[in-house]
């Protein structure tokens, strides 16, 4: 039986996580749950899944689910919360679905704690991949990918000499605008870019899809994940999103990994992981497909990846505040008070008005993430 905690579980990757959990209850159980604000949802998890503790973001909203939650499920709220969910269970793994660099503390905590990561929540890893990373291999804790690019590399890698890895490609679907010149882009609106062609996602990451921010956060993130070079990183646009991801190694030989695009599967990797297990989703049927398209990546029209590519060979600061200035500027796309092509020009001039230097703990980390999110809220 294994155990785990899910910080974000009423979210996109958090209700994926417990229908595999649903689909397995031999196999799996639920030790820990936390949510922002979806109080109702949470309860509902709760009632099924039977979690020891639950976390809600505010107190109001914790105290409002209290009375509606199973005899011997403890609400708490708040970062310390959240904490609480990741690191103080009997959990083996924890999966970190929450959104943004909030998941940094947290995530320590599980590792501080030699809980497994199951991690989706890449924003933690563009903030502070270093000591994320140096954490892990201090503790001896593995960090298993659920970003579906990711868990495909991982997959590649599996019994692979990594010194014989020449490159890894992360493949992109594109986004909700990949067939629109920039001038088309002038004025799209917010439920147009909601409008993901392949994948189901929140909305902070099906924005993210369609600037290429999220590409740029996923290629932060598997240099920390890989321990590569920004050189060895390549994102080639392959609308379909069938090849997840792929290796090409030493030999020029290339190991891809195939599937329909369908979160269970890499969830359910990172949970099973060494072993793989029936997951509740259809089979790819290659002839059904038909064929594959690729197209080279077109840094003039995704401005944002060739940022993230700058700011991760920058290095210490630069990508938290790349990250940290993203964020900000896709809330307040989502709430109307910028334009899409905004995003972009906010990251631009937040990033180029920073300085980076180094960030050795959560202190610097904390304060470099909190210049650029007042930057982000006024360029
Ligand atoms: P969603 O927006 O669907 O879900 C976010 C979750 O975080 C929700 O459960 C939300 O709770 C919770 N949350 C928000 N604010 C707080 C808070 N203050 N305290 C505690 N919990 C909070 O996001 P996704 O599931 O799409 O993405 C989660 C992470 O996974 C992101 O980092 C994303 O980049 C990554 N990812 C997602 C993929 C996908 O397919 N969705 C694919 C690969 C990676 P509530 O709803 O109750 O407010």
């Amino acid at each position: 039986m294994k155990k785990i905690s899910i910080m974000g579980s009423t979210g996109s990757i958090g209700t994926q996580t417990l229908d595999i959990v649903a689909h397995d209850p031999e196999r799996y159980e639920i030790s820990g749950l936390s949510a922002g604000a979806n109080v109702e949802l949470l309860i509902a998890q709760a009632k099924r899944f039977k979690p020891a503790i639950v976390s809600l973001a505010t107190k109001s909203d914790a105290d409002a689910a209290k009375p509606h939650l199973p005899a011997g499920t403890k609400v708490v709220y708040g970062e310390e919360g959240l904490i609480e969910v990741a690191a103080g269970t009997d959990a083996d793994v924890v999966v970190t679905a929450i959104v943004g660099s909030r998941g940094l503390p947290p995530t320590l905590a599980a590792i501080d704690a030699g809980k497994m990561i199951g991690l989706a929540n890449k924003e933690t890893l563009v903030t502070a991949g270093h000591i994320v990373m140096e954490r892990a291999r201090q503790r001896q804790v593995s960090i298993l990918p659920i970003d579906s690019e990711h868990s495909a590399i991982f997959q590649c890698l599996n019994g692979e000499d990594r010194s014989a890895v020449n490159q890894i490609t992360l493949t992109a679907s594109g986004g909700s605008f990949r067939d629109r010149t920039r001038q088309q882009l002038e004025g799209v609106t917010v439920a147009e870019a909601l409008n993901h062609p392949n994948w189901s996602m929140g909305a902070k990451i099906t924005i993210d899809s369609a600037t290429m921010v999220n590409k740029g956060l996923e290629v932060i993130e598997a240099r920390w994940l890989f321990d590569v070079t920004y050189d060895q990183i390549d994102v080639i646009i392959h609308p379909e999103s069938i090849i997840h991801s792929y290796v090409e190694f030493a030999d020029h030989s290339i190991i891809a990994q195939m599937g329909l695009p369908d979160m269970r599967v890499p969830i359910q990797y990172a949970l099973s992981y060494p072993e793989r297990n029936v997951t509740p989703t259809n089979r790819l049927r290659l002839a059904e497909i038909g064929k594959l398209q690729f197209r080279e990546m077109d840094f003039n029209r995704y401005p944002c990846l060739r940022l993230a590519f700058e700011c991760g060979r920058s290095g210490q600061s630069a990508p938290a505040v790349f990250n940290a200035a993203n964020e900000v500027a896709v809330a307040r796309f989502l709430r109307g008070a910028i334009t899409f092509l905004d995003i972009e020009r906010i990251l631009e001039t937040v990033v180029s008005r920073h300085e980076a230097s180094d960030m050795n703990d959560l202190q610097m980390i904390a304060e470099v993430d909190a210049w650029a999110r007042s930057m982000a809220e006024t360029v």
